[in-house]
């Protein structure tokens, strides 16, 4: 979350905070009277990891632990959706042969 405002390098005023549009998405950052924008870092760099793994598909093997069969989410595709260990996700049978996978709180 931005809060306090950024000095620009073009023209040395502040830069405020503001919602900008990074690639289609909008995402924190700031906004310079001058017209330079200045993307907060994290939120883009995922952006960009994010329209990276959107353009690719993914093959896995279907695991059995006990009785549960598993499927394991690629690295580069959980930082891209910010899965990690521990939380819960929602599992919709889309069709007679597609999973969704969708986070808890987006
Ligand atoms: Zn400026």
């Amino acid at each position: 979350m931005t809060i306090n405002g950024m000095k620009c390098t073009s023209c040395g005023k502040i830069a405020q905070p503001d919602r900008l549009r990074f690639q289609g998405i909008e995402i924190d950052g700031w906004r310079c009277n001058c017209g330079e924008d200045y993307f907060d870092p994290e939120q883009a760099q995922r952006i960009l990891l994010l329209n990276k793994v959107r353009s690719k598909e993914y093959e896995v093997t279907i695991g059995q632990i006990r009785s549960n069969l598993i499927i394991r989410i690629p690295t580069e595709l959980a930082e891209a959706l910010d899965f990690h260990k521990g939380e819960k996700v929602h599992l919709k049978a889309e069709s007679e042969n597609s999973l969704h996978v969708e986070a808890s709180s987006l």
